[in-house]
This record gives C-alpha cells, sequence and structure tokens, in this order.
C-alpha cells in the first residue's frame, strides 16, 4: 500500500472541481487491493477517523474534499478491468479504472458503455458514486441504470457483493444479506423526472444496491463494478444548427420531442443561449457572429434515408446555419465546441476570483418551459453575466452565474434558492447529475425538508455504522451526531 504525508504529496487530493479546498489531512492511502482497503477501514473505524473515498476528483460539489481532515482513501490503484464478456454483455471493474480508460477497451471489441459523463477521466466508482449521466443521456438515462453488481466494503471492514434484483425493501425496511445491517426506507418521494442525484434513493419496493448508488461515499467503499455494456452505436451523426433568435430554436425543440419517429434515435440534444455562444465565438469561426442560439444533436444514422428526415425538419427554422460532423476530425472538432465553454467558464471564474454558481435543476417535462421562463425573467435586470446551457432535451439546464463582486456574489446565491425553489415547486430536482456533496445541502432541504435530511442520515448511521465515511456528503455531519 501506498502512504502520502508530505503537503506537497498529498495537497492535489485535498481539492476537486468545485472550488472547494480542504486544510489538510492525515494521510493519502492508496490500497492495491480490497485487503488493504479493508485494513484501512477498521483502522478509522477503531480510532474513528474521518475517512473520505477519492477518485477522479472531477465532482463538481466537493464530495472527495475532506473538509474537517481525517483520511483519504484513493483508489487509483484498484484500476483493473476485470473482464469484458462480449458475449454476455456486461463488464467487471475495479472502482478506479479511468472511464477513458474503459471506452477504449470496450470499443476494441465493438462495445459500448452509454451512461460515460462528458469528463472522461472520472473513475467507473465515482460515477457509480454520484450517479453520473453521459453525454447520451438522451438516450440512454443514467449510471443506475447500467449497475448490475457491486462489490462494496462497509465500514467494518466487511465485503458484500450487491447484486440487482436480489434484495428488495419489504414492509419499510431493507437489509444486508450476511450482515445484521438493517435499515428504514425513506419516506420521501422523489421527483419523477428524467435524471435524479439528489440524496439517497427511495421506493417502497426498492431495490437494496440503489442505496449505494448515488451515496456519495456515504455508505460504503466500492471497490468493484459489475456495468452492462451494449453493442458500439452506429455510425452517429453530429450537428450544430444556428439560429438569430430563441424562438425558432425552442420550436425546433417542441416539435423534435414530438417526432416519435426520429426520437428514439437521438442521442443527445443540447442548447446554448447568445451569452454561451458570445463566448464560444472567439475561439470557433464556425459559429456565424449574428448567431444568438444554438442546438446541437447528435444522431445515429440507422440507414442513409435516415437523415432525409433531418434535412427537411433543419429547413424549417431558419435556422442560419448548420456545421455538420459525419468524419471522425469533424466530430472530434464539434466534440471540442461542446467541452470548450466549461474551459472558458472556468478561466473566467479564475479571473474573477469569485466562485460560479451553477445549476443543476431537472424538472418535469410538461414544466420546462415554465422553468425556462422563470430563469429568463429572473436574469433580465440583474446586469450579472450569465451563461445558459445544456442538456434541453431533458428538461434540464445549467445556469452558471459568474459574479464578479461581493454584491452580484450575495445576487447570485439568492437566485441561486430562488431558482431551487422555483424547480422543486415544478416537481423537479435541484441536482439531475452533479450529486450534493458539501455545497448542496441547503438545496436538498428544500426538496426534501429537514425531515428528508434527517432520514438519510438515519439510513446512513445504520450503514456505516462508526459514523466515519465520507462526512458532510449529502447532509451535514451535525444530523448523525
Ligand atoms: C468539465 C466537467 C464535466 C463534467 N460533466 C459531467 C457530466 O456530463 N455528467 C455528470 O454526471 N457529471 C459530470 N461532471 C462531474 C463529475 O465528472 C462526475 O460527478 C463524476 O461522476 C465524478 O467522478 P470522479 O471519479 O471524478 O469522482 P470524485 O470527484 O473523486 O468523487 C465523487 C464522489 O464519489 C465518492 N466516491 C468516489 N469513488 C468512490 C468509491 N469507489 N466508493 C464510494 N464512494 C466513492 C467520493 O467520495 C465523492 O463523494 C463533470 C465535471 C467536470 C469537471
Amino acid at each position: 500500500m501506498i502512504v502520502k504525508k508530505e503537503k506537497g504529496e498529498t495537497l492535489n487530493y485535498l481539492e476537486d472541481a468545485s472550488n472547494l479546498k480542504a486544510d489538510n489531512i492525515e494521510s493519502v492511502f492508496i490500497p492495491q487491493n480490497e485487503e488493504e482497503v479493508g485494513e484501512i477501514v477498521r483502522e478509522c473505524s477503531a480510532r474513528n477517523i474521518p475517512l473520505t473515498v477519492s477518485a477522479g476528483g472531477t465532482g463538481v460539489v466537493g464530495g472527495r474534499v475532506p473538509l474537517g481532515g481525517g483520511v483519504i482513501l484513493s483508489t487509483e490503484k484498484l484500476n483493473e478491468i476485470v473482464e469484458i464478456n462480449k458475449e454476455k454483455k456486461y463488464a467487471v471493474l475495479q472502482a478506479g479504472v479511468v472511464i477513458s480508460d474503459f471506452l477504449e477497451e470496450l470499443s476494441k471489441q465493438k462495445l459500448f458503455y452509454p451512461p460515460f459523463p462528458t469528463e472522461r477521466t472520472a473513475f467507473i466508482g465515482g460515477n457509480v458514486a454520484t450517479n453520473a449521466s453521459g453525454e447520451y443521456s438522451f438516450k440512454f438515462g443514467s449510471t443506475r441504470e447500467y449497475v448490475r453488481g457491486i462489490k462494496v466494503v462497509l465500514s467494518d471492514g466487511k465485503v458484500v457483493w450487491i447484486r440487482r434484483g436480489e434484495t428488495f425493501a419489504q414492509d419499510g425496511y431493507l437489509g444486508i444479506p450476511s450482515t445484521d445491517i438493517k435499515f428504514k426506507v425513506p419516506g420521501y418521494e422523489m421527483p419523477s423526472v428524467r435524471k435524479n442525484a439528489a440524496g439517497y434513493y427511495s421506493k417502497a419496493d426498492m431495490d437494496l444496491i440503489d442505496i449505494f448508488i448515488g451515496s456519495e461515499g456515504t455508505l460504503g467503499i466500492i471497490t468493484e463494478v459489475e456495468v452492462k455494456v451494449i453493442e458500439e452505436p452506429p455510425d452517429v451523426f453530429f450537428c450544430a444548427v444556428f439560429f438569430q433568435d430563441s424562438e425558432n430554436a425552442f420550436s425546433m425543440v417542441t416539435d423534435i420531442e414530438k417526432r416519435k419517429d426520429i426520437l428514439n434515435d437521438i442521442l443527445c440534444l443540447e442548447y446554448f443561449d447568445s451569452n454561451s455562444l458570445q463566448l464560444l465565438k472567439e475561439f470557433y469561426p464556425q459559429v456565424p457572429g449574428v448567431a444568438e442560439e444554438c442546438l446541437l444533436f447528435a444522431t445515429q444514422v440507422n440507414s442513409p434515408e435516415s437523415l432525409d428526415v433531418w434535412d427537411k425538419l433543419l429547413g424549417g427554422y431558419n435556422s442560419i446555419s448548420n456545421w455538420f460532423a459525419d468524419s471522425p476530425k469533424q466530430k472530434e472538432e464539434l466534440y471540442g465546441f461542446r467541452h470548450k465553454l466549461p474551459e472558458i467558464i472556468n478561466e473566467i471564474v479564475r479571473k474573477n476570483s469569485y466562485p460560479k454558481i451553477s445549476t443543476d435543476i431537472v424538472v418535469p417535462e410538461d414544466k420546462f418551459w415554465q422553468m425556462n421562463d422563470f430563469y429568463r425573467e429572473k436574469l433580465k435586470g440583474t446586469g450579472m453575466k450569465h451563461v445558459i446551457f445544456g442538456h434541453i432535451g431533458e428538461s434540464h439546464l445549467h445556469v452558471n452565474l459568474l459574479p464578479e463582486n461581493e454584491e452580484e456574489r450575495q445576487e447570485a446565491s439568492r437566485l441561486y434558492l430562488e431558482f431551487s425553489r422555483k424547480g422543486v415547486e415544478l416537481g423537479g430536482t435541484v441536482s439531475g447529475e452533479h450529486g450534493i456533496g458539501k455545497r448542496k445541502h441547503q438545496l436538498l432541504k428544500i426538496m426534501y425538508g429537514e425531515e428528508g435530511l434527517k432520514q438519510m442520515a438515519r439510513v446512513k448511521k445504520s450503514i456505516d455504522k462508526s459514523c466515519i465515511l465520507g462526512l458532510d456528503n449529502i447532509f451535514p455531519r451535525v444530523l448523525i451526531d
């Protein structure tokens, strides 16, 4: 086992992509096998030392940031792809496998793992712990739907394999087989939206595995994962469509949503507002100077004729230009366009030295336009720099507020709460894909109330009996005292 103690060696583990940063920790443990994971956990439990699991560090809510100290357990050396079964379409991976490595191995066998997130340096264990959603979640959904089994080291060091379809809640309770753990299923109702990564999963007849997926390192340490894989999709065609006004862009989205003949082939349907395009124009001459709005979609091409439908559709909305990509080089370029925006935003944030405030709200489909109007109405007179972009096809836009001074920071925080309240009032979730971590307790409280958070804390106390894992993730640690 590798142990890092010197400040220079541990520095990288004190932060993630959230701008949160811990001051110091006792040690970073990097186990090379499951026995070593067990040793660390048993020792921490015995000495009551907080333990935070670290994966790729790409989380945006501070989940792996060890506020309050303790130790870090990094899964980076648990990085073996144990099995890829082409015939039965599954793979078994250690938790520290980097998503890009997994995708590369799969593609050698013409296989594919659909819910991979945009940030491909993330680890599979991190994806399961946050229930990440992929670039193609419009078609394929989130990580939860692909996880068939997980191997978990509990805080007493015991190792359990939990497989989907084996253990279900009964009379409001769930137990972990071959342990004495039994817990009450939380009573709150989850929102009916296309994606949800806010707090513990809860349903009356839920599968045990679902409490661990999206539990952000608070219940156990995932060391191995078994996931479903699929055949590589047929050829994929990408297109960015530029408009001079939002009316046409939004009509196109509404019409696409009604088109049953093409919906099943669409992999993603994304949106960029005029402020996003303003930032991107500097880097991409393909974006027309007069463009104010953009939709980007990817669709499977099942036959040469399948693109004819799109050809007709694209003619109908006064778009000013279309940027097509079907060759690998063009796709790479358009992919770069799509991912440039978060990079530019992060650069602005660094210069501003005020953190960005980024929403992750998803509302039910029939409430999307109401939510969209609400964002714009509230942002209208603020003068604050902001961008709106994201997964419009899943009723999931990210509003990034970019305050430049203290007054704006306060205004951004106020708006953030107002947006979240509205999203919840419309039946939505405060987090579609990023999770709650240490940054969004207040928002989760808007969703489930103090009582909901207390119910989650009770689940944690029943499973993580030493109460050492992922402290302050999802709900504040005072709730487990
Ligand atoms: C540019 C950018 C783009 C992004 N795009 C997306 C996107 O498209 N979709 C999306 O969903 N997210 C996205 N994210 C967020 C991030 O990539 C995901 O949340 C990802 O799943 C985090 O994985 P990680 O390996 O980096 O985990 P980390 O950040 O290291 O950890 C995340 C959380 O999981 C816990 N954890 C990690 N491994 C384990 C384990 N083995 N057992 C128990 N707990 C564990 C940690 O304690 C922590 O709470 C993006 C982030 C960035 C910076």
